[in-house]
């Protein structure tokens, strides 16, 4: 083919090369023609999240010294010291810990729990089960270091039945111990609903009028510039994320966070290093050009993947298949579940997904046992940094309903494609109509 002739090709043509029929495309088109005024809406609120971002840059006076590479025990680490206190002005906290020492989500929660509990405290969920990892964490499934280890118990109050909180329950579970209560906005791979930042804001208000002392820690993970507020602007002394999910941007390779109140962030940093080191130590290893560019380009990150999951909802609920959240309702976190209703059609999805990938389009995913999972699970993923599900990825567990988890996309563009070919291998495989 010619350079004109590629120049000048259709987008039509343009996805056929990339395997998409003009029958799928055309479908995509129409389903879009819908979702204007829903696209502007998350556009606004990304403007807004780009504003607050820029603000506490330029007010920190970021600079090109601040990208310098330092090793060894990083002090004076003055690149490292300004991006947490970028991330303090950000999430509107007193403090933050910012740091490629912190290896994942898990970790970051890990810090932020077992720094500020100590043996005879209990900590509280009051949203039903967490997360599935924290459950070792916890000691909810026994395991080498876990809280229950050391001494910390644990309680939870279910939610009711509709997904509300179940306020005489809270109540009631609240007690001389209760040290810290744990809230998970996003409902990760559960069934319920996630929570917006308001109505974690009225849990942690609750939780406060019962217990004035008690401290209430977010697990933000996937929530990060969803809504134009973020629950430390609603009282919670804690906010812990991961950077390989939105507030990275996708440049971050690795790292955590955790904002919060002066107090549980310097315990939070001991429990990190050590007693005594805190936040003073902690080399930066090159990383801080991605942390800070990475903090930047998030609110549009997060907004390309949360009308991914919009443009998902519509397209397959308009094929029949249930969605969590449904096409019309508002967005808590970029996650979207889509019920499909067999193995074949979860594999399908999978594999359009894979296909659409900038990594490791051509290999093909299959169903396997992993460690802590009681069926077979399918995951597509070609991302640039291993595990990032700020990137487009897909995945579930081989079981009734089949439904898979679809999330993120550093562009909204790929993750329209990634849509796109699940459909198209749906089709391919004679599982759904047009
Ligand atoms: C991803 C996630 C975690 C754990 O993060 P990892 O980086 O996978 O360890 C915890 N809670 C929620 C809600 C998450 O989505």
């Amino acid at each position: 083919m010619g350079k004109d002739e590629e120049c000048t090709m259709e987008l039509e043509t343009m996805y056929e090369q990339l395997g998409v029929s003009r029958a799928v495309y055309e479908f995509g088109e129409h389903i879009l023609s819908g979702l204007e005024d829903r696209f502007r809406e998350i556009d606004k609120i990304s403007e807004h999240n780009q504003a607050k971002v820029l603000y506490a840059m330029q007010k920190n006076r970021v600079n090109a010294t601040h990208f310098a590479a330092t090793t060894g025990y990083g002090y004076n680490d003055e690149g490292r010291d300004n991006l947490e206190r970028v991330y303090a002005d950000v999430f509107h906290t007193e403090a933050a810990l910012v740091r490629p020492q912190i290896t994942c989500g898990t970790h970051a929660l890990t810090i932020a729990l077992s720094a500020n509990l100590l043996p005879g405290d209990e900590l509280l969920s009051p949203v039903g089960s967490p997360y599935d990892t924290l459950e070792e964490v916890i000691g909810i499934r026994e395991s080498k270091c876990s809280l229950k280890e050391y001494g910390v118990t644990y309680a939870q109050a279910d939610l009711k039945e509709d997904g509300s909180f179940d306020y005489d329950a809270i109540r009631a579970a609240i007690n001389g111990r209760t040290k810290l209560i744990t809230i998970q906005r996003s409902k990760g791979y559960a069934t319920r609903p996630s929570f917006s930042v308001e109505q974690i804001g009225e849990l942690i208000a609750f939780c406060k009028r019962v217990k004035p002392d008690v401290k209430c820690m977010v697990d933000n993970c996937y929530g990060e510039f969803v809504e134009m507020l973020e629950p430390s602007d609603f009282g919670a002394d804690m906010v812990v994320g991961s950077l390989i999910k939105n507030p990275g941007g996708g440049l971050a390779p690795i790292g955590g966070y955790i904002c919060g109140t002066k107090e549980c962030v310097e315990r939070c940093a001991y429990r990190l290093s050590a007693p005594g080191l805190g936040q003073e130590v902690g080399a930066n290893l090159g990383l801080m050009p991605a942390f800070y560019q990475g903090l930047f380009l998030a609110p549009t990150v997060t907004a390309g993947a949360l009308k991914g999951a919009v443009f998902a909802a519509h397209v397959y609920e308009k094929l029949g298949f249930a969605c969590v959240p449904t096409a019309d309702e508002p967005r808590q976190d970029i996650i979207q579940a889509v019920t499909l209703g067999s193995r074949e059609a979860m594999v399908a999805f999978c594999k359009g997904i894979q296909a659409a990938a900038p990594v490791d389009s051509y290999v093909t995913p299959e169903p396997w046992d992993m460690p802590g999972y009681d069926a077979p699970v399918i995951m597509a993923a070609g991302a640039f940094v291993q595990g990032s599900s700020i990137e487009l990825s897909a995945d579930g567990p081989i079981r009734p309903p089949y439904a898979v988890y679809f999330q993120g996309g550093l562009t909204w563009y790929h993750a329209k494609l990634g849509i796109l070919m699940s459909l198209q291998k749906l089709l391919d495989a004679g599982l759904v109509q047009l």
